[in-house]
């Protein structure tokens, strides 16, 4: 991929190099930039008047070093609830090893008001709407970044992201000025992009579980891993 495509597919870069006036951090509640997202999330108000039902901003702390990335907010997770990975099954194996491995405190209890804390860690999706069946377009993926990219660019300690599937994987590429053909998604795999160490894993939701591509002891050894490294330095 050329220094170019790369711009064309990170708004936040392209307004970086134009100069123009700084994107902002968080999307709007009613953020209008994906209009087949912004028309989905209408219908889930209207259905739903009691859920969240808007963009999720990221959980936890700028000041962490660690950063996973999932792929957008479950429609009665995140969606419902407005806390990245709570109120689903991918929240309930994620939170269970963040607790396991000291990236989390506290009791996950599925709710925003569970008083759980992060700990040198952040949660962010790549997409922060909720798609129809689980699926954003190429295009939403590429509108959104901007967003992801500026969540990293908030976090000046950042030393370690997990990509929970192949979407985050391949966006978190292009935030970080990556090639996808330098380095390719595998579960279990580490690319090195500067300062920053990119985990991927097989994305920790019940259909990957139930169906085996993902066990919990996978999932286990991809924080293992992450854990032993920030611990060493390494
Ligand atoms: S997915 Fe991101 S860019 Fe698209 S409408 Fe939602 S917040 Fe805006």
């Amino acid at each position: 991929m050329t220094k170019n495509s790369r711009t064309e597919n990170d708004p936040a870069r392209k307004s970086q190099l134009s100069g123009a006036a700084p994107l902002p951090l968080e999307p709007d509640r009613n953020c209008p930039l994906c209009p087949r997202l912004a028309d989905f999330r209408e219908q889930a108000r209207a259905r739903e008047p009691g859920w969240f039902n808007s963009p999720v901003s990221s959980f936890g702390d700028p000041a962490a070093r660690l950063l996973i990335v999932g792929l957008a907010p479950g429609l009665q997770g995140a969606n419902r609830t407005g806390r990245p990975f709570t109120g689903d099954y991918a929240g309930d194996l994620l939170y269970a090893t963040l607790l396991e491995y000291g990236f989390a405190k506290g009791v996950y209890q599925a709710r925003p008001d569970d008083g759980l804390t992060l700990v040198d860690c952040r949660i962010s999706n790549a997409v922060r709407c909720v798609p129809p069946q689980n699926k954003p377009l190429p295009a939403e993926i590429n509108t959104c970044r901007q967003f992801l990219s500026a969540t990293i660019q908030t976090m000046p300690r950042l030393r370690a992201a997990v990509a929970l599937g192949r979407v985050a994987h391949e966006s978190m590429l292009k935030a970080l000025g990556l090639r996808s053909s330098a380095a390719p998604f595998a579960h279990g795999a580490m690319h090195q992009a500067a300062a920053v160490k990119l985990y991927d894993s097989y994305h920790c939701s019940r259909y990957n579980t139930n169906t085996g591509v993902l066990t919990a002891e996978m999932f286990r050894r991809v924080f293992a891993r992450v854990r032993a490294d920030l611990d060493t330095g390494s």
